[in-house]
């Protein structure tokens, strides 16, 4: 279940450094190291998934604790009235650096459209 090459799993298990942002059972979150907007937390499972697209229906309610943990920490951080993104970058395409799945909350600020 956990990769000891994976920065992500190794933050998991409190072997390296970060800064929590919330936690629930299934799930972590840490504050961006290299923020890209006032609120940058990235939500991550605590199961060691590759990506978005190795998820399966078994993962149904791991999902459901990713999106939870995603809600309270946006209302924690007040950003449910002016609204948020949620970003997932799958693959070298879609730009994936830490090859764990885990959900970019980025808020605070007016975010462009389209992506780079
Ligand atoms: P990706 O590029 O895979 O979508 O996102 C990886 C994110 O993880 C990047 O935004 C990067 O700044 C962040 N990151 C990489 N290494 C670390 C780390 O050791 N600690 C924290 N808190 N964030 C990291
Ligand atoms: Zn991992």
């Amino acid at each position: 279940m956990t990769n000891i090459s994976c920065i992500f799993c190794s933050i998991i298990a409190h072997n390296l450094p970060a800064r929590f942002a919330g936690e629930n059972e299934e799930c972590v979150a840490i504050w961006d190291l290299n923020p890209q907007a006032p609120i940058h937390i990235l939500v991550i499972p605590k199961e060691h998934i590759r990506s978005l697209h190795e998820v399966e229906s078994s993962h149904a309610g791991l999902l459901q604790s990713l999106i939870s943990l995603i809600q309270k920490l946006a209302t924690e951080h007040h950003l449910d009235g002016d609204g948020y993104r949620i970003v997932s970058n799958i693959g070298k395409h879609g730009g994936q650096t830490v090859d764990h799945l885990h959900i970019h909350l980025l808020g605070g600020r007016q975010l462009n459209w389209p992506p780079g």
